[in-house]
């Protein structure tokens, strides 16, 4: 794999104009980032997954896969920032909601110095959001409805995927079994509190033989559980 050792960032450029993307390429070497470039929708995932950028630039029409469907896809294994370039001044707010997940979007036509600003905005924004997010590699697939962990699907039950999604998207946040209980079955059957340490025990279980650590899932006496992913190398609780 290539590396670049002096570079500010690793910047994946997914434009099918050539010329565009050339141009946006020379002005990010010029303002110390690397690059990679797909001009193909369908390329886009492989690349994203063997390149593993800082920031990917998503240009929104593109032949194949179009810009929100990758958005989409690229949120559901990965907090890695992804900023929209679209033409189409309307959609800006649904690709900025959490329908698609954008963090940012930039307008055709666009100064390349402008992206380049933007570039450096975002990064910072996502290079100072808490460590403890991005260590564990863990992320969820509303759509699929599964867990990845480093991008590979985990064996889960419905339940326990319910479970795990309910407590990953607070992290540190407390629940109840009476409130993971109201999570995880749709249809608020009668079961009880031990029901939720059964499956927890079951989860945690997976979750280890998969390679993340035993605290992920912490139990809280006397209250109840929650996700604690681990903190990024180096850092102490
Ligand atoms: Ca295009």
């Amino acid at each position: 794999m290539k590396t670049y050792p002096d570079s500010l960032g690793r910047i994946l450029v997914v434009e099918d104009e050539p010329r565009l993307a050339a141009v946006l390429r020379d002005y990010l070497h010029a303002a110390g980032y690397a690059s990679d470039w797909v001009a193909d929708g369908d390329g886009v995932m492989d690349a994203f997954r063997t390149q593993r950028p800082d920031l990917v630039l998503l240009d929104l029409m593109l032949p194949g896969r179009d810009g929100v469907d990758l958005c989409r896809a690229i949120r559901s294994e990965s907090e890695v920032p992804v900023i929209m370039v679209t033409a189409r001044v309307e959609e800006i707010d649904r690709l900025l909601g959490l329908e698609v997940g954008a963090d940012d979007y930039i307008c055709k036509p666009f100064s390349p110095k402008e992206v380049i600003a933007r570039v450096g905005v975002v990064l910072r924004r996502y290079r100072h959001t808490p460590p403890e997010r991005m260590g564990d590699g863990l992320s969820i697939d509303e759509a699929g409805n599964r867990a990845l962990l480093q991008g590979q699907a985990l064996d889960l039950t419905a339940v326990e995927f319910r479970l795990l999604r309910t407590l990953f998207k607070s992290p540190g946040r407390v629940w109840s079994r009476e409130q993971l209980l109201d999570h995880i079955y749709e249809d608020h059957r009668v079961v009880t509190d031990r029901t939720v340490d059964s499956h927890i025990r079951n989860l945690r279980r997976k979750l280890r033989d998969a390679g993340l650590p035993d605290e992920s899932v912490r139990s809280i006496y006397g209250v109840g559980y929650s996700y604690e992913p681990p903190l990024a190398a180096g850092a102490t609780e």
